[in-house]
């Protein structure tokens, strides 16, 4: 089983109330390869400039994951900067600039285009059907994320690209600007009818919830008393989601269930330090012990 990634890898400046840094790597899909990494191989397709170094590139290597599809080309790597408030519930983004990314059109080597699993991070989603288009063999899984951008600017695109996904992994209020519903339970039977059959929505500090046909499951996310930076906190859970599902084989009602833990254990994680830094020192026995955690956080007798 091998498991695609495709979307941003990227520079970011980061403020929080607990500091600030002025460049550090970040992107949704350095996130969500890393998280992924500890649980299965991934293939990684994105665009950097000539100011992403070998230094900064280490932070795949000693990981499972192939940089074949990280493309190289003169100029600057997207970045992006963000303010997040006391509580660190809201956040503002202060800078984009796609520099390279504003002519990624992602080409994925031979050897992806047989990938078991595909994550589409959030990218145009034109592109993302692109990427569709050159995976040879149907996927036994495609999840896509997106943001309030591409809902709002190429909702035509967007539905395209939705009849071709699997699960859907998006925050409560994409959720429910996508199916102008607020209630996220007729959220999810409106996202139905555009392809998606499973939901899952990123709660923030208040979990996930996923939702198809079966039912609803919901995890809480872990209580932390300092999170530093919740940056890239929902491509870690969609790494920890997707890696999971892709390394166990399986997309039984129980993996999904489990898959739902291990997204919330590296959403957790990511957010404990500034940019990627924690998820850079994780261990594997650290993740396991955190999903030990998440049984006696939820269990209860009747
Ligand atoms: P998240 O906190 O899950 O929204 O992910 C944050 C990461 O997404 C940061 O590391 C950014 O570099 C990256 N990012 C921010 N805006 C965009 C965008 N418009 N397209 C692609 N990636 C983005």
């Amino acid at each position: 089983m091998s498991l695609l990634v495709v979307g941003s890898v990227a520079f970011d400046a980061i403020e929080s109330p607990y500091g600030k840094v002025d460049r550090i790597i970040g992107g949704a899909a350095t996130y969500f390869a890393v998280a992924a990494s500890f649980f299965t191989h991934v293939n990684l397709v994105g665009i950097v400039g000539d100011d992403f170094s070998e230094e900064d590139e280490a932070i795949f290597r000693g990981r499972k994951i192939d940089t074949l599809g990280l493309e190289r080309t003169a100029g600057k790597c997207f970045f992006w900067a963000g303010k997040y408030s006391q509580h660190l519930n809201e956040r503002e983004t202060l800078v984009t600039e796609l520099n390279v990314f504003a002519d990624f059109n992602p080409k994925l080597p031979e050897k992806f285009r047989q990938s078991s699993h595909v994550f589409l991070a959030n990218i145009a989603p034109g592109l993302q059907t692109g990427v569709l288009k050159q995976v040879t063999r149907r996927p036994k899984l495609v999840a896509l994320d997106t943001m309030n951008y591409w809902i709002e600017r190429t909702p035509a695109d967007l539905r395209e690209t939705l009849k071709h996904v699997d699960v859907l992994m998006i925050n409560d209020s994409e959720t429910r600007q996508l199916s102008n519903e607020h209630n996220l339970l007729l959220a999810a039977r409106h996202i139905f009818k555009l392809g998606p059959q499973t939901l899952v929505v990123k709660r923030g500090e208040h979990g996930a919830m996923m939702v198809d046909k079966r039912g609803v499951f919901c995890v809480p996310a872990f209580p932390l008393e300092e999170p530093h930076d919740p940056t890239g906190a929902g491509d870690s859970f969609a790494g920890g989601f997707m890696g999971y599902l892709a390394g166990c084989r399986s997309s039984s009602d129980a993996a999904l269930r489990r898959a739902m833990v291990y997204g919330s254990v590296l959403g957790s994680f990511a957010v404990e330090e500034f940019g990627p830094e924690r998820l850079r020192k994780l261990k594997r026995s650290e993740i396991n012990a955190r999903a030990r955690h998440f049984l006696k956080l939820t269990q209860f007798k009747l």
